[in-house]
């Protein structure tokens, strides 16, 4: 695989080798010493337009738990506050020499676009309200552990469809494990044709009970240009994910950042239900095995298990 531009791009035999060696990078998280010397002299450049915690401070993680050289760039404080154009500026970067580039912009199509400007590998940590195609790798990961195989399990994908790039990503890497997908919010926020991807669609949570995971998005009030609900008072109403609403047996996702009580309540979040850390624990080690993947992988026929050792 020499880029990670989208799940489309993903069969199931490929999503699960990627399970597969993160599981066997996490056998190490727990050791004295972290760090693996798999991408010693790989240089690995962080490109990043838009805000972000958990996915930036993840890949940086797990580059660096591989062993290799780290730069991080975000766009605040550099030449793109003078002008500079993504493409110079990537053309700038790539001077550099990076073996691979992470990176996340506010606009659909990027990672693809530029994986035709430099030599580097690509990976898409967030294009716009395209994909993200690790969160959805690190959520398979997490309920990997939590339900086991997904063949038949009922996946119910709730809030602000239309803005996130989550529930697209995750809608296919879903479905490409077995799994059965409902997307469930407003009207206004829900994609016509959405069907079309093979998940069925509901705007109520009356039928919540059927589901074995609910996975609840955020409100992307950062894409939205104009109101898509009356009021966050009443979307919560109807739609917030709370004690009255989820099962002891369901487990529930998110991808963060939370907005308590608006699409999870407070109690829900801290619920045993919640695998929410999990999905962060699960950032680093699911990207490790994608950059492994991306700059080694050719190279590596078996899930990689090297000993530990001081880089
Ligand atoms: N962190 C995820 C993303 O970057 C989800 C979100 O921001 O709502 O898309």
């Amino acid at each position: 695989m020499k880029h990670l531009l989208s799940i489309e791009d993903l069969d199931r035999a490929t999503i699960e080798r990627i399970c597969d060696r993160a599981a066997s990078f996490a056998t190490g998280a727990d050791r004295e010493i972290k760090k693996v010397p798999a991408l010693r002299g790989h240089t690995v450049l962080n490109l990043f337009y838009e805000a972000s915690t958990r996915t930036r401070s993840s890949f940086e993680l797990a580059a660096k738990r591989l062993s290799a050289d780290v730069v991080n760039f975000a766009a605040s404080g550099s030449s793109v506050e003078k002008g500079e154009s993504l493409k110079d500026t990537v053309l700038t970067l790539s001077a550099h020499r990076p073996d691979a580039i992470v990176i996340r912009t506010p606009w659909a199509g990027s990672a693809e676009l530029i994986s035709g400007w430099t030599d580097a590998a690509i990976v898409n940590a967030g294009d716009g309200k395209h994909e993200h195609p690790t969160q959805a790798l690190l959520d398979v990961y997490t309920l990997r552990h939590r339900v086991g195989d997904l063949a038949g399990a009922k996946i119910w994908i709730v809030g602000d469809v239309l803005h996130s790039r989550v529930a697209r990503s995750n809608i296919l890497a879903f479905q490409k494990m077995g799994a059965e997908v409902t997307v469930c919010g407003p009207p206004t926020l829900i994609p016509r044709g959405i069907e079309a991807m093979g998940c069925e669609v509901r705007y109520t949570l009356d039928d919540l009970p059927d589901a074995d995971v609910v996975y609840a998005l955020r409100m992307q009030n950062e894409r939205m240009d104009q109101a898509w609900i009356p009021s966050l008072r009443e979307y919560a109403t109807v739609y917030q994910i709370n004690d009255r609403r989820l099962l002891p047996r369901q487990v529930l996702m998110h991808p963060g950042p939370v907005n308590r009580g608006v699409e999870l309540s407070g109690g829900v979040v801290d619920s045993p239900q919640a695998a929410i850390l999990e999905q962060v624990q699960a950032g680093v080690v699911v990207r490790m095995a994608v950059l492994y993947e991306v700059l080694a992988g050719a190279r590596a026929s078996a899930p990689a298990t090297p000993e530990p050792q001081p880089a």
